[in-house]
């Protein structure tokens, strides 16, 4: 078994990078704005998947059923307390799924 299926401690949800295609299906399907694309010049697709706002993370799951590639993971509620979704984490989903799945540089929003 590959060391990325055991939960990193304290985290809330994290990545396989090898096999994230950078497809952004999880990055639209987050209702928090945790998850956001970003240029990465090492990858042949020349982005990667990128964990913006763990604070956030609600732990709805949604990103790891959504996810073709099985890239992304979410922690055990026993293990990790998730937030509540707030107005703050909403609004920054929507300006991430309005900018091409990346949160701008200079987003100033809260969580
Ligand atoms: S578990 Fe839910 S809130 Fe957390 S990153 Fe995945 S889709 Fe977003
Ligand atoms: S859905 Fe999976 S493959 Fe697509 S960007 Fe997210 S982690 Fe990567």
């Amino acid at each position: 078994m590959s060391s990325i299926m055991n939960a990193p401690a304290n985290t809330p949800v994290w990545v396989d990078t090898q096999r994230c295609k950078a497809c952004d299906i999880c990055v639209d399907a987050c209702p928090a704005g945790v998850l956001s694309m970003k240029a990465e010049a090492s990858s042949t697709l020349g982005a990667m998947i990128s964990i913006v706002a763990p604070e956030s993370c609600i732990g709805c799951n949604e990103c790891e059923l959504t996810c073709p590639d099985f890239a992304i993971y979410v922690a055990d509620k026993k293990e990790y307390k998730f937030a509540k979704l707030t107005d703050d984490a909403k609004v920054r989903q929507e300006v991430i799924a309005n900018n091409k799945y990346r949160l701008p540089e200079d987003y100033k929003g809260s969580n």
